[in-house]
């Protein structure tokens, strides 16, 4: 790794930049993609392709303080079964719309809490799916677990509907973090759940940590690292605590004087990363690791590694469809957005409308800087060939963009005939890197800290 002075200079502690887990990321889509847009790009898919799917469940029981999701905090089950029939007439009129023969390669549901759909809820909702889709050869099908809101009836007919992932969310397991972060979660139930989800013989677990808590230290984080790897997951995001109090109001309980400083944020980071690579995992992208057999590291040695809306994937689909509130689907064409509002999706849904209320639609140049952007998240270097032969841009004008670029990071990177790479010691310049082939004005959106 650089040395923090370098990095400090080069201003790594003080940038606020996207994660670029879309290009253009999302304050930059407009009203000017509407439901028009969304029926037309569905109704392009080829027929007999595999696409992915997304389900948002909004609702949570309790809402934790760190938590910027948007979602409601309930205790009846009412507005879930409401929503359960919006998300049922929404697949119904998607399947509509879709063309022959589509299976999904990738079903994954997240949230807010998923878990918190009762059995019978669950059931109604996966035979919804399927009525329209069916799962592919080799599918995924991965569901967000809330280890504080799971049993076994649900695991059950999870796994007996085809659950082959599951994703269990920790952030800490140190006691004074969890009160101050809002999120009672003890290691024992956890652990019960974990050992339910490998007793139904799901095959693959996933479990995501955050660094930049208030209070972590290098110890505390040690030991939360050592107790999650106890469970052996088979993919790990380590993610970074974004405090954003003016947006996420909830976060408006947690002392920021209690927060660390970018300097100590990655000194966590590191702590943590080395655990994982001493512990035999891969390092996938900036924030993923996985075991060498799982599909994320076996994608990244074959080059196929991807980077959407949940982070890092091998998924194949060129087509990711999101339903319910606030969703946002990936076409060749561009993107849509779900209204975000339950209430306003509601209505439109039951109105017989699709509720895309914002998107984004592709120019050439969106792709070529999209594909770019990827190419660094995921494999730290832009090959030039890839580049110049699927976008057509001359060769002479991309080098000079990459020696444009290089120049802004101190001799850091590496521009050569094959194209531009980022050393070991640049990546926690990464998502610096990626903002510097962002051709948009990214002044006015609120982003997290580059680390
Ligand atoms: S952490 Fe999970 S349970 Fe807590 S508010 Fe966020 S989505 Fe809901």
């Amino acid at each position: 790794m650089a040395k923090k002075t370098q990095l400090a200079k080069l201003g790594l502690f003080d940038a606020k930049v996207p994660r670029y887990t879309s290009y253009p990321t999302a304050p930059h889509f407009s009203s000017v993609i509407g439901p028009t847009d969304f029926a037309d790009w569905i109704r392009a898919i080829e027929p007999g392709s595999r696409i992915s799917l997304y389900v948002h469940v909004p609702f949570c029981r309790r809402l934790c303080w760190f938590c910027a999701c948007r979602t409601q905090g309930t205790q009846s089950d009412e507005p879930v079964r409401a929503y359960l029939e919006t998300l049922k007439s929404e697949l119904a009129m998607l399947g509509a719309a879709l063309p022959r023969g589509v299976t999904l390669s990738r079903l994954h549901w997240g949230g807010g809490t998923p878990t918190l759909l009762k059995p019978d809820m669950m059931r109604e909702l996966t035979d919804s799916i399927f009525d329209i889709a069916p799962l592919s050869d080799e599918a995924e099908f991965s569901v967000e677990i809330d280890p504080n809101e799971i049993d076994a009836e649900r695991l059950d007919v999870l796994a007996a509907a085809g659950m082959n992932r599951a994703s269990i969310g920790v952030q800490d397991f140190d006691d004074e973090i969890q009160k101050t972060i809002g999120r009672i979660q003890g290691y024992d139930v956890t652990r019960q759940a974990v050992d339910m989800i490998r007793e139904r013989g799901v095959q693959s677990l996933n479990a995501d940590i955050l660094f930049g808590l208030p209070h972590q230290s290098g110890v505390r984080i040690t030991e939360t690292v050592q107790k999650l790897l106890s469970f052996n997951p088979d993919r790990v995001a380590l993610y970074g605590y974004a405090h954003v109090p003016w947006m996420a109001k909830r976060q408006q309980l947690i002392p920021s004087d209690a927060l660390p400083t970018p300097q100590e944020r990655l000194d966590l980071f590191e702590t943590a990363r080395r655990l994982f690579i001493w512990d035999g995992y891969d390092e996938i992208g900036i924030d993923h690791f996985a075991r060498p057999e799982d599909g994320l590291s076996r994608a990244l040695r074959a080059g196929r590694l991807r980077r959407n809306f949940q982070g890092y994937t091998d998924d194949p689909a060129d087509v990711l469809i999101g339903v319910g509130a606030s969703s946002i689907s990936r076409f060749p064409q561009g993107y849509a957005q779900n209204a975000s509002a339950t209430s306003v999706h509601t209505a439109a849904i039951r109105d017989g409308r699709f509720s895309t209320a914002r998107g984004h639609a592709f120019s050439g140049e969106d792709l070529m800087r999209s594909r770019m952007i990827e190419a660094l998240m995921c494999d730290f270097r832009i090959d030039a060939g890839e580049i110049t032969s699927r976008f057509g841009i001359d060769r002479a004008d991309l080098t000079a963009e990459f020696k444009r670029i290089a120049a802004e990071f101190d001799g850091l990177l590496k521009v050569t005939e094959a194209g531009l790479d980022v050393p070991v010691e640049a990546r926690p310049l990464t998502r610096m890197i990626a903002r510097a082939f962002d051709a948009y004005d990214l002044s006015k959106a609120g982003h997290s800290s580059a680390i």
